[in-house]
């Protein structure tokens, strides 16, 4: 099971993500330009492109069942699936897991409990009704979780998390305690029927080093980055990185209202992501590529 990638992208547009949030209100997103589609397409064609035995046909029935395919997981907002559903059935038809990033973006801790499980309930039935495949993942918004999250995730019908980031100098990610719970590869089991799958990151010691994708993929130089991955990799079983398409997207609108660090959290680096993203994967080409449900298969947790 080692020297397995878990590639995961979180599909949202340049105007939805917390970093602007306070520039772009709700109510404006319908007037933003969406840039999504175009940028979703650039993943999937660099994702075909890393093996070139790969079939690329997005028709061929064989997409979705070889193992050989690199194949990722994209957790899509439900604002982006109600208006791009032909993108949701792409996703799909080239043999990727569909997954949830929620209905509105909205951080749990905004929404009452409720409404949060809600948000959650809808965003699945909405790319489910889409795909006609069940979805079994979700991703928090800004990695914000907790234990009450989880339960609540759990009874929607989902049967993995993927929020979870353990760097805990960004305030604005949530925490779990995963000590408490049975570990297998790095899937830990929150109940019978439930996991959680966090993003990857270096441990020395107490200290902990954001090494799971974003902006800290941009930030951090190429082979540092790779070496990194290649130690996680020799710890444990596999590696899970993040992504966004507006990260590869140096030509989206600027907002300029934003605070300085937001800006520069937003902004870094985005020239060069597209071609740091495909040396990234060329890099680690002989690995096995696989999504966050097949993962949980082939570590017969499902
Ligand atoms: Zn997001």
């Amino acid at each position: 099971m080692s020297h397995t990638l878990i590639i995961t992208v979180d599909v949202e547009d340049w105007f939805q993500v917390e970093n602007l949030r306070q520039c772009i209100p709700f109510s404006s997103w319908s007037s933003c330009e969406l840039r999504v589609e175009k940028n979703i397409h650039r993943i999937l064609d660099l994702l075909d492109s890393i093996n070139p035995t790969n079939p690329t046909n997005p028709t061929n029935p064989t997409n979705s069942t070889n193992p050989t395919n690199p194949n990722a997981t994209f957790f899509v907002l439900g604002w982006i699936a109600e208006r791009l559903p032909n993108l949701v059935r792409e996703i799909h038809s080239r043999g990727h897991e569909v997954a949830s990033h929620g209905y509105n973006h909205n951080l749990a801790n905004d929404l009452t409990s409720d409404n949060f499980e809600k948000d959650i309930a809808d965003s699945k039935k909405l790319l489910e009704d889409i795909t006609g495949d069940r979805v079994y993942g979700y991703r928090a918004p800004n990695f914000f979780v907790n234990h009450f999250m989880l339960k609540a995730i759990e009874k929607s019908g989902y049967i993995y998390d993927s929020s979870y980031n353990s760097f805990a100098m960004n305030q604005r990610y949530g925490h779990l305690d995963l000590s408490q719970y049975t570990i297998k590869g790095i899937a830990a089991r929150i109940s019978k029927t439930f996991y959680e799958l966090p993003i990857s990151n270096i441990k020395l010691g107490k200290l902990i080093l954001p090494w799971g994708g974003g902006g800290y993929f941009r930030l951090i130089p190429f082979y540092i980055f790779c070496l990194g991955v290649q130690l996680i990799l020799k710890r444990e079983t596999a590696y899970l990185f993040y992504t966004h398409p507006w990260e590869i997207d140096p030509e989206q609108p600027k907002v300029t209202g934003a605070p300085a660090l937001s800006r520069f959290r937003h902004y870094v680096n985005l020239n060069r992501t597209y071609n740091k993203l495909s040396k990234f994967l060329e890099h680690f080409k002989e690995y096995r590529f696989i999504t966050c449900h097949h993962y949980l298969e082939l570590l017969n947790l499902i």
